[in-house]
């Protein structure tokens, strides 16, 4: 990830907020980042370019060496498919879908044939450690379970890059412990992880902590953490 001079202005009509500021910064291949700051300084803004999800309003992000951050609509979800995965606080799984369904849905949208679609997301659910709830809808399991569905959901497409935005708010310590080793599992095995987290712990799982506040990056500092 290469970003130049990001900026983000929302307009309404009478305000206007520069969520992100003339940010600059860089991900390397194979890094775990982790983005924090208070509410309201461009954390999900930020997350939201990366994941190419929204467009900056000026500025230049690279990914993988092509400039992304200004193609048109269709070609950025197209561009972001197959290469990046997302992790939401909130699990965002589909209620009607089972656990297979979910993890496949990715897959479906990448028009991967239905035996190697199936070969997938068997595979990534024993790597979850969740392929004995394949059968189970989302409400019939447990936040932890939940959240390593999403995991596999986001894993299932081999993507390069993972952005994570705050995994481990709706868990309790001991699911949130398991979540972050699982992030750390992918990321060892050559994954680039980006999370957005408020909590510290979670973060010295990062190798470097981006420190944001008003839209600009204060402090980036790299983690002296023995979790790693
Ligand atoms: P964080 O994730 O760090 O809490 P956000 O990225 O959500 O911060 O928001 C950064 C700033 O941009 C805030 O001041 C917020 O009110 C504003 N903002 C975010 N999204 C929108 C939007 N869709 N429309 C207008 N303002 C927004
Ligand atoms: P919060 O910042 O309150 O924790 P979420 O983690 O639920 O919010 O979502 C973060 C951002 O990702 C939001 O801007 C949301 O609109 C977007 N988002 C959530 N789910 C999806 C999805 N399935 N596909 C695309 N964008 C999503």
């Amino acid at each position: 990830i290469k970003i130049k001079g990001l900026n983000k202005v929302f307009r309404t009509e009478e305000v206007e907020t520069a969520a992100i500021n003339s940010i600059s910064l860089e991900v390397e291949k194979g890094e775990f980042v982790a983005i924090m700051g208070p509410s309201g300084c461009g954390k999900s803004t930020l997350l939201n370019i990366l994941g190419m999800l929204d467009s900056p309003t000026s500025g230049e992000y690279y990914l993988d060496g092509v400039e992304v951050g200004h193609m048109k609509e269709s070609e950025r979800t197209d561009t972001r498919k197959g290469k990046i995965g997302f992790v939401f606080q909130s699990f965002n799984l589909i209620e009607e879908m089972n656990v297979f369904e979910n993890v496949e849905l990715p897959l479906t949208y990448m028009k991967i044939k239905p035996s190697e679609r199936k070969r997938r997301v068997e595979e990534t659910l024993k790597r979850m450690s969740i392929d004995h709830r394949a059968g189970h809808f989302p409400t019939q399991l447990s936040g932890g379970q939940q959240q390593r569905v999403a995991i596999a959901r986001a894993v299932v497409i081999n993507p390069m890059l993972i952005l994570a935005d705050e995994p481990t708010g709706n868990l309790d310590s001991r699911n949130g412990k398991d979540v972050m080793e699982l992030l750390l599992e992918l990321n060892r095995q050559g994954t680039t992880i980006v999370m957005v987290t408020h909590s510290r712990h979670d973060a010295s799982y990062a190798h470097r902590i981006i420190n944001l506040f008003d839209g600009q990056v204060v402090t980036e500092v790299q983690s002296e953490s023995l979790l790693r």
